[in-house]
């Protein structure tokens, strides 16, 4: 491990050690096992509102320091989370069930890193408007205060930093509230952050919902960066209506994929795979509906199950893991549920679908879905598991519009060999990103929002800096 000067590494014991709760609390399992491992803290609201009052005296010192100060201190708490990015992995992989390999636990940890890295490295100038003989005008963008920031539990780490990292950036101070499934991952995270930070610039309030819907409705909460299914942004939109708060919603997905009948089924099948199945399908903008031409449609569904017997599933601790469990049985049972409907339509599995029950674990088997139709519970709904509903179309209107056929829009690709031919399918997917011939391949430089009832706001890049801060004309 790279040896960072004054920067304390603590291994996975350690740090859970100093994050746990000292007495009580809520028992972690994990996921594969079914072993506990840890306490997590249950804070109440009373917990809440100090560590808001904290965040609130420590903001106008925080944003006194400037950009320059700010970015070292994110460039520095970067070189604490790779200081601690083993430790960090192993509290993650055995918290949320993700494999330490693969696109997993400790890419993500790697993830949150290079998110601070970029973060800390854009410039946000204030913009001249007008400057003319009438006078002149000025766009400066200034931090809101406290960012209340509400995080799931698929990627706890990562979504956290994205969350956190251009809020402190634009001289935000910020409170989270992780998801109450996988609450050590972020604060093992946050213990290593506030290694870099200066005292309460950052907080984490370990609490269930309703410590989101008070965060939500606190009248020092300026911002809520919020990242979760679409009903709790409903909820969200809700609570803050009061104190008419400034709101990031990044909500929840159900991606399509089109496949155009000019592609390579062999070439493209990984990419394909992993586009579905990475953080074993738990994630926001995975492809989850993928319309193939009927033309390709056998060589497609062909080459992915080759491609998924090689992808082994297991404890994520096993270095020969790619794929893990789900992360809880409320998540297990919707996707065996939807599998089922599918069954009961008479679609043809082609592989999985078949969980063995005497297990002690949350693992649903990879599992494709051929000759299933466009009204199956299993297309329609977000499976957020690893079940991919493979759906056979003819020409290229009807794809475009079973695509668009749902409420939500957040991420969608489109596969050929022909770009062209390809962005013209592009342009007519109602969805915040389109991808060509790859699908989720998130970047923190290029800005990332949903369509539709996946939510507004923007996250990654200067477009996301932008929506940590609030807007104010100088005119003279
Ligand atoms: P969830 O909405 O159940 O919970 C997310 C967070 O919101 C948790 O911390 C929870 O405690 C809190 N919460 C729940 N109800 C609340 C309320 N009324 N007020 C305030 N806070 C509340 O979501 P989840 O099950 O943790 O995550 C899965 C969902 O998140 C999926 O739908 C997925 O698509 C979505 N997601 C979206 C993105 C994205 O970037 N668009 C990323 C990851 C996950």
């Amino acid at each position: 491990m790279v040896a960072h000067t004054g920067i304390e590494q603590m291994a996975f014991d350690e740090l859970l050690r100093v994050i746990q709760a000292e007495a009580g609390g809520k028992e972690i399992k994990d996921p594969a096992t079914g072993e506990t491992v840890g306490r997590a803290p249950e804070h109440e609201e009373g917990h809440l509102d100090s560590a808001i009052a904290a965040a609130h005296a420590a903001q106008p010192g925080w944003a006194a320091l400037g950009h320059s100060e700010r970015s070292a201190c994110l460039n520095r708490a970067a070189d604490a989370v790779e200081a601690n990015a083993e430790g960090l992995a192993v509290l993650l992989s055995r918290e949320q069930g993700k494999p330490l390999n693969g696109p997993n636990a400790r890419f993500e940890v790697g993830a949150c890193a290079a998110w601070l890295r970029t973060t800390a490295a854009f410039e946000l100038a204030p913009e001249l408007v007008v400057d003319d003989d009438g006078g002149r005008a000025e766009l400066h963008y200034r931090p809101f205060g406290v960012v209340g920031a509400i995080g799931p539990w698929n990627w706890p780490m990562m979504i956290s930093i994205w969350q956190l990292a251009p809020a402190l950036r634009m001289g935000n101070t910020v409170v989270i509230k992780p998801s109450e499934n996988t609450p050590l991952s972020v604060l093992g995270l946050a213990h290593v952050l506030n290694s870099a930070l200066p005292e309460d610039v950052l907080h984490v309030v370990a609490g269930g919902r309703e410590v989101g819907q008070a965060l939500a409705s606190h009248p020092r909460i300026d911002k809520v960066m919020f990242t979760g299914s679409t009903a709790a942004g409903k909820a969200i939109i809700r609570s803050s209506a009061d104190t008419v708060k400034r709101l990031t919603l990044e909500l929840g997905g159900n991606d399509a994929g089109i496949v155009l009948p000019d592609v390579d089924p062999a070439a493209v099948a990984e990419d394909l795979f992993w586009g579905a199945f990475i953080n074993t399908g738990q994630t926001c903008a995975a492809l989850k509906r993928l319309y193939v031409h009927e033309d390709v449609y056998e060589g497609v569904v062909e080459s992915l199950a080759q491609v998924a017997a090689t992808m082994s599933m297991g404890n994520g601790l096993d270095e020969g893991n790619v794929l893990g469990p789900l992360q809880n049985k409320a998540q297990y049972d919707i996707v065996a549920e939807l599998v089922e409907s599918a069954k009961d339509e008479g679609a043809r599995v082609v592989v999985g679908g078949n969980p063995a029950d005497d297990q002690p674990g949350y693992f649903y088997p990879t599992t494709l879905v051929a000759d299933i139709s466009n009204e199956n519970p299993l297309v329609t709904r977000e499976q957020f598991g690893p079940a991919l509903p493979i759906i056979k179309y003819s020409t290229i209107d009807e794809a475009v519009e079973m695509a668009n056929s749902l409420e939500v829009g957040l991420g969608s690709s489109v596969w050929s060999s022909d770009r062209d031919r390809a962005l013209a399918v592009a342009a007519r997917l109602e969805a915040g990103t389109v991808w060509i011939n790859k699908h989720g391949a998130v970047d923190p430089r290029i800005p990332f929002g949903g369509a539709k009832q996946s939510g507004y706001g923007l996250e990654f890049g200067v477009e996301g800096l932008k929506h940590l801060a609030q807007p104010q004309v100088i005119s003279y």
